[in-house]
């Protein structure tokens, strides 16, 4: 059995890894004619560094480049504590969270693909145009040269990320993405160590403004610094076009943060001193009705673009790869595999594209704003109750497949 694989991103890559575990053969095919160190932070939860580690080997190598998140905090923009919880290993899972420049994790794909299956199996600057899905073929451009190639195999995977072609193919009459009136500005700035050096905070609410704070490198300089990953979340009206690449500007959020000068973190030093900012509206699609048509079938964020508010877009990717190659894997012919595989995990992360809208983990801030109107409190449980916070948690682990229970512990 031969795979086609489109598209060398989080998914891409996972996927040939997990292929190549199983003794299938793959190749994968990416736009780019080089694989840059673009985007910022990810989060890796437990549910899918488990495949990581386990499965894959990484633990090692990622562990060398990430910070082992220890707990997820929760603030109002008052800097007052809402509510903590450990987080990976130090919650008791058997694996880490993972903090992560998106890059380090990868080129830690890639240097594994290249090593296990080989670099002769990874082809750039090759752009799918579409496919017949009933031969399992795939028509691509060679960037370089303009040459149209046609490339036939057991079937195609679709791992080409938020404006997937092939999506568009199988679905032409799909509605427009939906914006969530969220728009996020996400910087990196190089800086001292907060609070335990390893913590993921959730502060304030989308109305006046929602951060999301965490490092992904440690001592990156002689001072021991780190890299600090944030998004500043604010409700704005206007609507802009998804891209990754998209450069933000300060003055255009950072009004809503000036007073955010807490005890555990200077948030506005932090935004002036940052490297890159980029600016990305939240915005998803609704699930689709299906993704797999005959000898073809969708991956990762082509399959289903979601609000990035739970730590989910790389971890339901790698979840989806490893779902696939095991399937494929099985004594069965391709077709059924591929409906197999949708079968799963399609009702699987449509749960979390819709839990993401309403109540992904920072629904305890929502709770919080609107039931201290936006003031700050003497004690956090005349407001609310510890059990019902971590009940906000917990479902939505629940919902995403990490939760201890789900992970077999
Ligand atoms: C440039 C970039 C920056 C990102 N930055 C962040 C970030 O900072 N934080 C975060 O949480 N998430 C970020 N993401 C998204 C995150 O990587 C995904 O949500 C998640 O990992 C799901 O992985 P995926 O493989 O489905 O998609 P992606 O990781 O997006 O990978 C899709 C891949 O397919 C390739 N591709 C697209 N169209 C074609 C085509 N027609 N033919 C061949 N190849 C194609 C793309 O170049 C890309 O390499 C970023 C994605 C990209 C592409």
């Amino acid at each position: 059995m031969h795979i086609t694989i489109i598209g060398a991103g989080i998914g891409g890559l996972t996927l040939g890894l997990a292929l190549h575990r199983l003794g299938i053969s793959c190749d994968i095919y990416e736009s780019n004619a080089e694989l840059k160190p673009v985007g910022v932070g990810i989060n890796i939860l437990p549910h899918a560094s488990q495949f990581l580690c386990k499965e894959l080997g990484l633990e090692e190598e990622l562990s060398k480049l990430a910070v082992l998140t220890q707990e997820s905090i929760f603030f109002n923009r008052f800097g007052q504590k809402i509510y903590s919880e450990p987080a990976g290993k130090f919650a008791g899972y058997d694996y880490p969270q993972f903090s992560i420049h998106r890059h380090d994790l990868l080129q830690t794909l890639l240097n594994a693909y290249l090593l296990r299956v080989g670099s002769e199996h990874l082809h750039l600057g090759y752009a799918a145009l579409s496919v017949d899905a009933s031969k399992g073929t795939t028509i691509f451009q060679i960037k370089q040269s303009g040459e149209i190639l046609e490339i036939t195999s057991d079937c195609v995977v679709a791992c080409d990320g938020l404006h997937s072609v092939i999506r568009k193919q199988l679905h032409p009459n799909e509605g427009a993405p939906k914006y969530s009136g969220v728009n996020m500005w996400r910087g990196v700035t190089r800086a001292p160590a907060f609070l335990t050096g390893a913590s993921m905070v959730r502060a304030g609410w989308l109305t006046h403004g929602k951060m999301v704070i965490y490092p992904i490198r440690n001592q990156i300089d002689t001072a021991g610094n780190q890299l600090i990953n944030w998004v500043a979340e604010i409700e704005t009206p206007k609507y802009l076009k998804r891209d990754w690449n998209k450069k933000g500007h300060l003055d255009d959020f950072i009004g809503a943060f000036e007073d955010w000068q807490f005890d555990w973190l200077d948030v506005p030093a932090l935004m002036r001193n940052a490297d890159t900012i980029l600016e990305f509206p939240m915005i998803d699609q609704d699930p689709l009705p299906f993704w797999t048509k005959e000898l073809t079938t969708l991956l990762g964020d082509a399959a289903h673009p979601m609000y990035p508010r739970g730590s989910n877009g790389a971890g339901q990717s790698i979840l989806d790869a490893r779902c696939l190659a095991e399937l494929l894997a099985q004594d069965q012919p391709v077709s059924q595999a591929l409906i197999a595989y949708e079968k799963k995990r399609l009702s699987e992360t449509a749960q979390v594209v819709l839990a993401n809208r309403i109540n992904p983990p920072d629904a305890i801030l929502r709770e919080v704003y609107e039931r201290s109107s936006d003031q700050p409190f003497d004690q956090i449980d005349n407001i609310i109750s510890a059990q019902e916070l971590s009940q906000i948690s917990n479902n939505y682990k629940k919902i995403t497949g990490s939760d201890p229970a789900s992970l077999g512990r």
